[in-house]
């Protein structure tokens, strides 16, 4: 790879955009980060480009075993896909920072060279002392001039095996104007900035140095990442500026804010993505959720992924900091699960179900009956995982029959015996359908009629019917729900309970 030729280096495919997400396998990813992904493939994909994943490793006291796994499937758990990455290579590769050592250092010559660098032997005392001189003088904090030794002498010391880091040499006077898409061009006075380090003492490069490199070598056309590296910006626009290469676009996005107004915690929203998965989401709600924090197109809610495909551009998303809003989320994804294809939700309620039933539920579960339980419950869930609480009877070959107060209430308030008689019939009455007539409308007429029989309402006598065959109080629609469950079943149910109760 040429290094910090200008003319060589000028981008060829200037038209077409190529993104890129730069996580570093620190973790899972939470909702800020993987936003700055799912934006940067919509843009690179709305416009024809190139969407890349890169691992950022240089830390490496700070990488974590398994988390670029998790980032990946993050990912693809989204629907997210990538054109370039460290697990399917490409025209770029490696994707893998700790893979590209000779390419940082081979620039670090140069800027050596150059006299744009310099080796730093201060020890980490020295560098206290310096800080703690400049809060005493109220002075900018930074590291600058903390040692000149000439280049020969720093060589020799290097080649000895002393131990330093490089540093660049800022320039002291100026100003530094960098471009970002959203804000506009942004000054930095070169005075406040810092000699900052570029190749560390362990030999890895900073984040500064190798995301300037990579973002140059890759074809990098927009950079887009959280504010907070807006006070950065001026080293990295120097850095560019040194090497001789064009600087990619920026687009620095607001952070996501708490309901109230400050960070957001992991009680508030800042959960991985993964875990936003396992507690029942789908990924076209994620999907449409974080693009809409902080981002938006007229009034429209919901977007397909198609929509957002079309639609999103980067340079409409808002300076103003978007608030997790967790209502909405939870609305989004309630509203997901009622427009899944039903085949779909099938699916996908087999899979929760695999997960969430009592583990003596023998596995694999019986597709037919998951068919005949989906329609009952795509109405009614907000989350997958609220599916197994409302389905579980359906498994049981006997239910733990529920305390006499569940069944005793309003009407039945304080008459166990009544309610216990009255059970009684509806086991009856129930055990004499034949077998051919067990569906949901013979079922629903005979409790109907029953209740005018006893003078009750329809309510009053189903709410004792409903916590006998589902040992619930809220349940799925009850006929079709008996019907489901089987003549055999709910007799037993129904006598059980009425002689709980007695
Ligand atoms: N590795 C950096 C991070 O994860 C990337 C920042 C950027 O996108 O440039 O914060």
């Amino acid at each position: 790879m040429p290094v910090g030729n200008s003319d060589q280096n000028k981008r060829t495919l200037t038209n077409r955009p190529r993104l890129r997400y730069a996580p570093s396998p620190t973790g899972d990813p939470h909702v800020g980060n993987i936003r700055q992904a799912v934006w940067s493939w919509l843009h690179a994909k709305r416009y024809g480009g190139d969407f890349i994943v890169r691992l950022e490793d240089t830390d490496q006291s700070r990488a974590q075993p398994g988390a670029d796994k998790r980032i990946l499937d993050s990912l693809r758990w989204l629907g997210v896909e990538w054109d370039e990455g460290p697990d399917i290579g490409g025209e770029y590769a490696p994707y893998i920072q700790s893979h590209r050592l000779d390419l940082y250092h081979d620039h670090i010559k140069m800027l050596l060279k150059n006299d744009a660098a310099r080796r730093c032997f201060c020890s980490p005392e020295r560098l206290t002392e310096i800080r703690e001189e400049q809060q005493a003088n109220k002075l900018p904090p930074g590291i600058r001039d903390c040692c000149d030794i000439a280049p020969e002498d720093a060589e020799a010391r290097a080649a000895a095996g002393e131990s330093y880091v490089v540093r660049f040499k800022t320039p002291r006077e100026g100003t530094t104007v960098a471009t970002d898409l959203l804000r506009g061009d942004i000054s930095f006075e070169n005075s406040t900035l810092d000699d900052f380090v570029l190749l560390k003492s362990d030999g890895f490069p900073t984040y500064h140095l190798a995301h300037v490199v990579d973002d140059h070598a890759m074809d990098i056309t927009l950079v887009t990442r959280g504010e907070e590296w807006i006070s950065s910006l001026p080293r990295h626009a120097l850095l560019f500026d040194a090497f001789g290469y064009d600087r990619p676009e920026y687009a620095h996005a607001s952070v996501i804010k708490a309901p109230g107004g400050g960070k957001l915690s992991k009680r508030d929203g800042a959960k991985s993505i993964l875990e936003y998965a396992e507690d029942g989401y789908l990924p076209e709600t994620l999907l449409n959720f974080l693009c809409l924090t902080g981002w938006g197109h007229g009034d429209q809610t919901l977007f397909s992924r198609s929509d957002l495909l079309s639609l999103f551009d980067m340079s409409d998303i808002t300076l103003a900091s978007a608030t997790f809003d967790h209502d909405k989320l939870a609305w989004l994804n309630g509203t997901y699960i009622r427009a899944l294809d039903e085949n779909v939700f099938v699916t996908s309620l087999k899979r929760q179900l695999e997960l969430d039933l009592p583990v003596d539920v023998p596995r694999p579960l019986d597709e037919a009956l998951i068919e005949s339980i989906a329609p009952l419950i795509q109405e009614r869930i907000t989350l997958m995982t609220d599916a197994v609480a409302l389905v579980d009877f359906f498994w049981q070959s006997k239910i733990s029959t529920p305390p006499p107060e569940d069944f005793l209430v309003k009407k039945w308030r304080d008459r166990a015996q009544e309610a216990s008689a009255t059970l009684e019939r509806v086991g009856t009455r129930l055990n004499d359908l034949p077998d051919s007539s067990w569906n949901t409308s013979e079922i629903e007429a005979l409790l109907r009629n029953l209740a005018e029989e006893l003078s009750l309402k329809a309510g009053e006598l189903l709410s004792l019917v409903r916590t006998a065959v589902t040992g619930k109080r809220i349940s799925p629609p009850l006929f079709e729900s008996m019907e489901i469950v089987g003549k055999g079943l709910v007799v037993e149910r129904i006598n059980e309970a009425s002689s709980s109760l007695s």
